[in-house]
């Protein structure tokens, strides 16, 4: 296999030869090309790369929400080692969790906007219960000091910075294996940004993270492991220290800046 795809000894998932087409219309419109990678577990993986390059289609297929797409996918994905296609796609998605560039705040309190998770995907009824995950949640998305007062007012109330944690809470509650966040600070201010970056560095050892970005210092400040794609391949991954260290593609010392 070629040593760009950045081999782990024991991958949290291990993707091959994985091609991703779109339909528009009648035609096909290729958007990942033969890609090969593996992402370590309990991590803090950084996918990069210019817009459209595919890092959300990318995301998109770890959880198999592609299939919302009416995409045209074939290749090999394995968590740990389990095939993703042959799992319950509902199962995997509570395993693997996705927080959206723009998170949506249900119309329902702060408070309900978890607790509406934990009894329909959980299944949990006991009120305690329920409570208690609320509050761990919230706080594990360091959002709690500032909303403790108020749970039971409309969650739409929050900033967008404040409802980007909310979704993240919203995920964690789930106690999902894997969190996967398609650039989450791309339209918020540089004070929402650093507090979602510092959530995400506390995370890191509870949760395998797997975060998109095409800010290439957000990717510096954050990624242990990086994957970097360009028009639907991916050029390099590996270590962080070595990747952004030392690029060993044109693409990736262009893409840095450094030529
Ligand atoms: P990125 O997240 O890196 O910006 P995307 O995965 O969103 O890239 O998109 C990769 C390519 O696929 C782009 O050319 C984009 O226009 C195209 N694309 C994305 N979503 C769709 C879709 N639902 N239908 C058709 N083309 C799409
Ligand atoms: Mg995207």
């Amino acid at each position: 296999m070629n040593k760009a795809c950045g081999n782990v000894a024991k991958p949290l998932f291990r993707i091959r030869k994985l091609n991703v087409w779109y339909r528009q219309g009648r035609n096909l419109i290729h958007v990942l090309k033969d890609v090969s990678v593996d992402i370590p577990e309990r991590t803090l993986t950084v996918i990069m790369g210019r817009s459209g390059s595919g890092k959300s289609t990318f995301l998109r297929v770890l959880n198999r929400v592609i299939e919302i797409y009416r995409a045209v996918v074939n290749g090999e994905v394995y968590l740990r080692d389990q095939d993703i296609f042959r799992m319950d796609a509902q199962n995997l998605r509570s395993r693997v969790v996705m927080v959206l560039q723009r998170p949506i705040a249900l119309p329902m309190s702060i408070y309900d906007n978890i607790a509406y998770f934990l009894k329909s995907v959980k299944k949990i009824s006991d009120k305690k219960k329920i409570q208690q995950k609320v509050e761990e949640a919230l706080k594990l998305a360091n959002l709690w000091e500032e909303v403790k007062d108020r749970l039971h007012m409309p969650a739409s109330s929050l900033s967008g910075g404040q409802i980007q944690r909310l979704a993240i809470a919203r995920a964690l509650a789930l106690d999902p294996e894997v969190l996967l966040l398609d650039e989450p600070t791309s339209h918020l201010d540089p004070e929402s940004t650093r507090i979602i970056e510092s959530t995400i560095m506390k995370l890191k050892d509870r949760v395998s993270i797997v975060f998109v970005t095409h800010s290439i210092e957000q990717a510096k400040r954050l990624a242990e492991y990086v994957i970097f794609f360009e028009n639907g391949r991916v050029i390099e991954a590996g270590y962080a220290d070595e990747v952004l260290e030392k690029p060993r593609t044109e693409s990736l010392r262009k893409f840095l800046g450094l030529e």
